[in-house]
Order: structure tokens, then C-alpha cells, then sequence
């Protein structure tokens, strides 16, 4: 999990943090950080721009950008639709079941096999 990494941002020629990524979070909704800020956790090769931290969608209304994490448009209350977000979980989620069941039919083979073997 990301999530529990301390992440550190630098902006104006200041590095700042550690911070959890839910008060980046709201430093980010609350405009307190740019686009132009980059961030770095243990683990990463090198500074990468904010941005990459949280996806980005286009507010509806206002037409600026919003984390689509957020649950409202920081701007002007518009709701953010978490559609997009909601099935790449589902997906991700299908994807490790796929893999189990690989795991699974591969046991069955490798045993299958050594069985064979041994007879
Ligand atoms: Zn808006």
C-alpha cells in the first residue's frame, strides 16, 4: 500500500512534509498545492509532479481540474462522478481472481505431473 509511505513535497525551492497522502490530499482540494509541486516517496527514482499522485478529472461546471477522489469540485461544489474509479477497482480486483485461478490450475498440473513421475 502507498498509502502508509510518508510522502514529501517540494515546492518554492522548499521541501516539505513527511505527509500522509489523505493531508496532501486536502492541501490539494483546498488549492494549497499546484501542479507545478513535486513529490517523492521511499521507493521512487526520482521527484515526479504532483499530478501523478492523484488522477485528475475535469470538473463539469467549473471546468478546472479536480483529484477525482475528491467528492466534491473544491471550486464550486460541483459532485464529482467516481465512475472511472469505481471500475478500474473492480477490474484490478477481477485480475487477482484470474491469477489465483492460474495459480491454482498450475498447482494441479505441476502435481499432476510429479505424480506421474514418481509412479
Ligand atoms: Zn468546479
Amino acid at each position: 500500500m502507498d498509502d502508509v509511505k510518508p510522502i514529501y513535497l517540494y515546492a518554492q525551492g522548499q521541501r516539505r512534509g513527511p505527509y500522509k497522502k489523505a493531508e496532501i490530499q486536502a492541501m490539494w482540494d483546498g488549492g494549497q498545492i499546484t501542479k507545478d509541486t513535486v513529490y517523492w516517496h521511499e521507493g521512487m527514482a526520482q521527484w515526479t509532479p504532483i499530478s501523478g499522485l492523484f488522477a485528475l478529472v475535469t470538473c463539469p461546471a467549473c471546468k478546472r481540474e479536480v483529484s477525482s477522489e475528491a467528492d466534491r469540485c473544491p471550486h464550486c461544489g460541483q459532485p464529482i462522478k467516481r465512475g472511472l474509479l469505481g471500475r478500474a477497482g473492480t477490474e484490478r480486483v477481477l485480475n487477482i481472481g484470474c491469477l489465483i485461478i492460474l495459480m491454482i490450475i498450475a498447482f494441479f498440473v505441476l502435481v499432476g505431473s510429479c505424480s506421474g513421475l514418481f509412479r
